[in-house]
């Protein structure tokens, strides 16, 4: 079993690795890749390839029929996926979405999803220690589900409030991890309440796309939000790097964390589970970061 595990890896090495999703042309995976590739010296490449979901069946048979040795599934395919693999790690079951594919023996395909490393990696640096506080997540999509899981999993908060414009999605959260929360700490919040939950939170999550470019001015907080140098606000947003919600945490001396920082460590999770090496993730940075 080590064997054939370890041939993978090394065919993995010659081979190509993709991006699917619709829209694609505005990721910065295939930088992050390449970049780790070209720096180890291994002969393979990363490359995004726009799939509607039309065919999203028939690039999976392409993956299956070894033209890619490994995929990464993004917007809107992440919970389709997940229903189309052969197999899925735990978490990406709980979750429900699958934002890497690993191509197993027989070509079977095992859904994974490295999202909840790469929003933790970060966390956990920033924090040291990680301290047992509140938490408010702005928006109840796909990446707030991977973060709320990845918090409740791994016991790091005492209550979630997760502020959702669309209030089903915030309980659809709750009941779908209520096995995980046992005294009840997901709290769903009315969109309009969130900024009056900033007094009882150490940690500020921002989930939606808002402030994502071209709608750089936007922020998911207004100005005079009471962010506070206590605060860690963790943007997820990650183009651009800085964004608006990130200024005015600095403006109010808080911690920050980027979206770049999510985006790298899940990127470096995936290639982890790809070729068995570690990515050159300092390398990767200081070539891409903006
Ligand atoms: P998604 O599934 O479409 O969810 C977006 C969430 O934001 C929904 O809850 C949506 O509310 C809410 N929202 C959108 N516009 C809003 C507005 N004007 N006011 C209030 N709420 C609003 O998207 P996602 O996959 O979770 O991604 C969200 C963001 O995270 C994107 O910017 C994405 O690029 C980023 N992201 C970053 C990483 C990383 O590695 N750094 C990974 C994944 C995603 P409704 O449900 O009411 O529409």
């Amino acid at each position: 079993m080590a064997g054939q595990t370890q041939t993978r890896h090394e065919d993995s090495l010659r081979k190509r690795f993709v991006l699917i999703g619709d829209p694609v042309a505005h990721s910065w995976s295939p930088k992050i890749f390449n970049e780790a590739f070209r720096a180890l010296g291994m002969e393979a490449s990363y490359e995004a390839r726009k799939v509607p979901p039309d065919a999203l069946s028939g690039c999976l048979d392409l993956i299956r029929e070894g033209e890619f040795a490994g995929a990464n599934v993004t917007i809107p395919h992440k919970q389709r996926v997940a229903k189309h693999v052969d197999s899925l790690s735990g978490d990406a079951a709980v979750v429900g979405a699958v934002n890497t594919i690993v191509v197993e023996a027989q070509n079977r395909l095992r859904g994974e999803n490295t999202d909840i490393a790469g929003f933790l990696k970060p966390l956990r640096e920033a924090e040291g220690k990680v301290a047992q506080h509140d938490v408010l997540i702005l928006g109840s999509g796909g990446v707030a589900r991977a973060a709320a899981y990845a918090l409740l999993r791994d016991h790091l908060h005492k209550r979630l409030f997760i502020a959702a414009r669309t209030p089903e999605k915030a309980e659809a959260i709750r009941s779908d991890f209520s096995f995980h929360d046992g005294n009840d700490c997901i709290q769903p919040v009315e969109w309009s309440e969130r900024t009056e939950k900033l007094s009882s939170v150490g940690l500020i999550v921002n989930a939606t796309p808002l402030g994502m470019w071209p709608h750089t001015h936007e922020s998911p907080l207004p100005d005079e939000a009471p962010i506070a140098s206590h605060h860690i606000v963790y943007d997820l947003v990650y183009n651009p790097n800085q964004t608006r919600l990130l200024k005015q945490a600095q403006n109010a001396s808080a911690r920050i964390i980027t979206g770049f920082e999510m985006l790298l460590n899940q990127a470096a999770a995936a290639f982890k589970l790809w070729t068995g090496r570690e990515m050159p993730a300092d390398i990767v940075r200081s070539s891409l970061s903006p």
